[in-house]
């Protein structure tokens, strides 16, 4: 990379091996519900330590068929953190459900729990956790928070592939557990994405979900002979292609490795904020390994007199892919119109939403990139009047 070439904020790592486990799968004669779909599945059962996977055509549908599974219907309440990416809350409108915006922690930007226990009604039925950035919810707090209401704990892990929450890994700690396979997340199948839960009830309702509810598939009725099946319930295409699962299972055996890089960029963004005034990284809890999807700062105020919108654009202008995650999701106008969410619904979101940034964070980011990453933000807050 030249030395103003734009540096993106999450960008994929594909090798030759990737490729060669793809071309092998088009050569073949499954391109869709062979046998690497069932490999992909138990890789990440294997990998997560859950009991159940079901693979997906994306996170989104992951979470609708969660949704889905859990007869979640007209008018039942989900409970949702306003900062997370809209497809949380967007898969509780597909079921006719209503989300319920919970408000986040100002430092951590996760879920806050007592937000949570005053949003929770006789019409909530589960509350979705966003493993924010990377980082596990305090699962012990909303484990305890859910079994006290008889609501079901649904975590939305999409940032937190790899990650530990007091020695258990993501994914082998909620009811339901929803990761994306996107380009931007930790590993990639282009589009795609895995439920993950210890009940095989709720893994087979949502195997017929992902399968237009079909009560069996196309593979084992060739095998067996048959041609008759049943839709029971309502389903979707939501399958993911022997392609991607493939491109998936090369992905993950990378997996640790990247995760410990992402790591040890973060560490080096942590010891350059401490030395710049004003700034402060999202706070890192210490019970987990930390995934880092993203690396999240929080500019104060008081010390920095331009507005995110200055700095974001200063920072892009010298090639350096700055984003924002999220606006709050009771922001956009399809939440205001249909269920009538007003500004001041979550204050900590919407404070925190004026004042943060996503700096580049991704395996192969070079010293240099770091570096140059580091030098662009403390150029973009100085104040030239002075
Ligand atoms: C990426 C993401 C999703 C959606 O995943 P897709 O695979 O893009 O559909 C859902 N929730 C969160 C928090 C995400 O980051």
């Amino acid at each position: 990379m030249t030395d103003n070439a734009f540096i993106p904020y999450g960008r994929q790592c594909i090798d030759e091996e990737d490729i060669q486990a793809v071309c092998k799968v088009l050569r073949s004669d499954w391109l869709t519900t062979g046998p690497m779909v069932e490999i992909f599945e138990n890789a990440v059962k294997e990998f997560t330590g859950a009991r159940e996977a079901v693979a997906v055509s994306s996170g989104t549908a992951g979470l609708h068929a969660v949704m889905n599974a859990l007869e979640i219907q007209t008018g039942d309440e989900v409970i949702v953190p306003s900062i997370t990416f809209a497809a949380t809350a967007n898969a509780v409108v597909y079921q006719g459900g209503v989300p319920v915006f919970a408000d986040v922690d100002k430092d951590t930007l996760l879920l806050d729990p007592d937000s949570e226990e005053k949003k929770i009604t006789d019409k909530t039925r589960a509350v979705v956790g966003v493993d924010y950035a990377g980082q596990s919810c305090d699962y012990d707090v909303l484990k305890q928070i859910a079994q006290q209401h008889s609501i079901t704990l649904v975590a939305d892990s999409c940032h937190a592939l790899g990650g530990t929450y007091k020695n258990k890994k993501v994914g082998n700690i909620a009811d339901m557990t929803v990761f994306s396979f996107h380009p931007v997340k930790h590993i990639t199948t282009g589009e795609g994405g895995m439920i993950v839960t210890p009940s095989a009830r709720m893994a087979n309702k949502m195997r017929r979900f992902r399968n237009h509810g079909i009560n069996s598939d196309h593979k084992t009725r060739s095998e067996n002979k048959l041609w008759f099946y049943e839709i029971d319930q309502l389903g979707f295409n939501y399958r993911l292609t022997d392609i991607q699962c493939a491109l998936g299972i090369s992905q993950l055996k990378k997996l640790p490795q990247w995760i410990k890089k992402r790591n040890q960029i973060a560490r080096s963004y942590d010891d350059f904020f401490k030395t710049v005034n004003g700034i402060t990284p999202l706070k890192y809890l210490d019970y987990g390994v930390h995934a880092y999807h993203l690396y999240v700062i929080l500019f104060n105020r008081d010390s920095i007199k331009y507005t995110r919108a200055e700095i974001f654009s200063k920072l892009r202008d010298m090639g350096i892919g700055v984003n924002v995650h999220y606006i709050p999701v009771h922001y956009h106008p399809f939440y205001k119109k249909t269920f009538g969410c007003l500004k001041g619904l979550c204050p900590v979101a919407e404070d925190t939403y004026e004042r943060m940034i996503t700096l580049p964070l991704f395996p192969q980011m070079s010293r240099n990139d770091v570096e140059r990453v580091c030098a662009g933000v403390r150029e973009s807050i100085q104040d030239m009047s002075k």
